[in-house]
């Protein structure tokens, strides 16, 4: 998904990614082994365990999928409400299922079996052990914590908030702070982007007691630290990587934001030590506010004014992935491409059964933001296709949240890229030189400020579950200060950190958008390297070159879940992640 848009594959992959029962768990033993019985060998236990439990996993993701899938795309009130309340019931007994105390007994005893030796068997029965850690809680605490975060989320839902005398929506409020030149008003609409906050604040710190009584349940100290573990992330690695980015993004940073302070405080008539939050191009200042002039989005206007809006679109992400080997027109065709009342508004893609039906949730507009958005789900659509194409075993056939963002953002990237564009759009030679400057400023920018935010959400959420009881109106505005080096506004105080839905529905997760970040960075770099002769990365568009199209097929997307992501990247791009090459390429 696009991290400024829905929690649609957010929320589908905290686990439910796909289900289908095909060549289960490439074993032919049947199922009628008995993986309770001790007497019988690990690996024969193993093979009955999978055989057994892998079915009814594969159902349970299938109906919840196809229910999210109906959820999101509801054409009455009364519909959205049914299959709403449908996936909520299918999603509790999805949890329930990788709650069983039996089955997560045995997958720790064979977890642990020295004579279970078979690679891909392991890492069938670690990545079940990893689904079921978080999930081992008691009937009730369980019931208690999904209520607790569906009620927020509906409560972020139905809030409106009031601005200049009426209720009005955050688009509304966010446009406001995208074209708003008044520095009175950007405040006052800034300020009613947080009036949700002391609304959910009490049920947000809640919800993190709850949710680190689940943890301390199965023997960690807090909830960040079991999450980090179920995503095979390393706590201390992470948290080293962070400083580095902290560290050789400050130079860059301080340089860019210096500049681009000076253009917006002349912009809202402010002296630039009297830059607020609200001179931000959003409500979090996680992303960059236009710094030029030239206007991308009539490059993607719609040329026939008869077609539905976006539609020019479609065609130019067929042909941009065609041009790499990647027939996409199967999913376009299954999936949900314009606008419609009731229908969820951002983005997503998901996959239903693991068996190839892949399908994407959109709302598409002849803009660039659009085209940006449609390649960057199609990034996510054919890593799941090619995954499901290898005759890998049912729970190997999904990749790591980091992994598929990467090829997503690689793949959106593209539409800042200045060749792409002369080559896909047509953007005229004459306008060429104007445009790349532009460009690379923009994703330049767009890079720094989304690292330096990302710093905070990872310290504030580790913090927040280190000790749920601390001044957290504080603390989130100290690290927004050390990190992205804005002004908190004189004297406030208030529950500003509950605003970000994240938080509360998508917890210890965002850390994956920056590290998915770093990843395309070094996946470009061996592109360039391996493909296109050590040519410099912004020569790396993929369209033309079918062995960019197979490098990422062979190297990535038919290697599913069978390594870890960290011996992914290795093996990928022949380096550890690291900040080293996304730094690079911000020069
Ligand atoms: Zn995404």
């Amino acid at each position: 998904m696009k991290r400024f848009g829905t929690l649609g594959w957010l929320v589908l992959s905290s686990g439910i990614v796909a289900g289908c029962p095909r060549g289960e768990t490439g074993s032919a033993t049947p199922a009628t082994v008995d993986w309770r019985d001790r007497t019988l060998p690990v690996e024969a236990r193993v093979r009955g365990f999978l055989d057994e439990f892998v079915p009814q996993r594969a159902a349970l993701d299938r109906d919840a999928n196809l229910a999210s899938w109906a959820a999101t795309n509801a054409s009455s009130e009364e519909e959205s409400a049914r299959e709403y309340a449908r996936k909520a019931e299918l999603e509790l007994a999805w949890r329930r299922l990788h709650a069983d105390r039996e089955r997560f007994a045995a997958l720790q005893e064979f977890r642990e079996s020295e004579s279970l030796t078979d690679p891909l068997l392991r890492r069938q029965v670690e990545l079940l052990y990893l689904t079921f850690l978080p999930n081992q809680i008691p009937d009730e605490l369980m019931r208690r914590i999904t209520d607790l975060s569906n009620e927020i989320e509906q409560t972020f839902n139905a809030h409106r908030a009031q601005f200049e005398g009426a209720e009005v929506s955050d688009n509304d409020l966010r446009k406001i702070l995208q074209t708003e030149t008044d520095s009175n008003r950007r405040r006052a609409a800034w300020e009613a982007l947080k009036q949700i906050g002391p609304v959910v604040a009490d049920r947000v710190r809640e919800l993190a007691r709850l949710r680190n009584q689940a943890a301390q349940a199965v023997g960690y100290p807090d909830y960040w630290q079991m999450m980090m573990a179920a995503q095979e992330l390393p706590p201390d690695e992470v948290l080293a990587l962070f400083d580095q980015v902290h560290e050789q993004t400050e130079e860059p940073y301080s340089t860019e934001k210096a500049q681009l302070d000076a253009t917006l405080a002349e912009r809202y008539g402010v002296t630039v030590g009297g830059l607020r939050p609200w001179h931000c191009a959003d409500p979090f200042c996680q992303s960059a506010p236009q710094a030029t002039d030239v206007d991308l989005d009539r490059y993607f206007a719609n040329p026939d004014p008869e077609a539905p809006d976006g539609s020019n679109l479609v065609a130019l992400a067929e042909k941009f992935y065609a041009g790499f080997g990647m027939d996409v027109a199967p999913i376009l065709a299954r999936s949900d491409l314009y606008e419609r009342p009731f229908k969820e508004q951002h983005a997503y893609c998901t996959d239903i059964d693991r068996a190839g039906d892949v399908r994407m949730l959109l709302n598409l507009k002849s803009n660039s933001d659009w085209a940006d958005t449609i390649l960057h789900e199609l990034g996510h659509a054919v890593y799941f296709v090619y995954t499901d194409q290898t005759e890998l075993p049912y729970l190997l056939r999904e990749m790591h949240t980091m992994s598929t963002e990467a090829i997503a953002e690689l793949m959106g990237g593209m539409t800042k890229n200045a060749r792409w564009l002369q080559e896909l759009v047509g953007v005229p030679p004459e306008e060429a030189e104007t445009v790349a400057a532009a460009t690379q400023l923009e994703a330049r920018l767009q890079k720094l400020i989304f690292a330096r935010w990302s710093l905070v959400m990872l310290h504030f959420e580790r913090a927040l579950y280190a000790d749920p009881e601390q001044d957290l109106d504080t603390l989130w505005w100290d690290l927004v200060e050390r990190y992205q080096k804005v002004t908190r506004p004189e004297g406030r105080s208030a529950p500003d950190w509950a605003t970000k839905i994240h938080v509360a529905t998508v917890p210890v997760y965002y850390h994956n958008y920056l590290m998915g970040e770093m990843m395309a960075a070094q996946i470009l770099e061996a592109v360039a390297r391996e493909v296109y002769g050590g040519a410099p990365v912004e020569e790396v568009i993929f369209y033309g070159k079918p062995e960019a199209g197979r490098f990422l097929i062979d190297r990535i997307f038919r290697r599913g879940h069978v390594v870890r992501w960290d011996d992914l990247i290795v093996e990928a791009t022949g380096e550890p992640l690291g900040p080293r090459a996304f730094v690079e390429q911000l020069r």
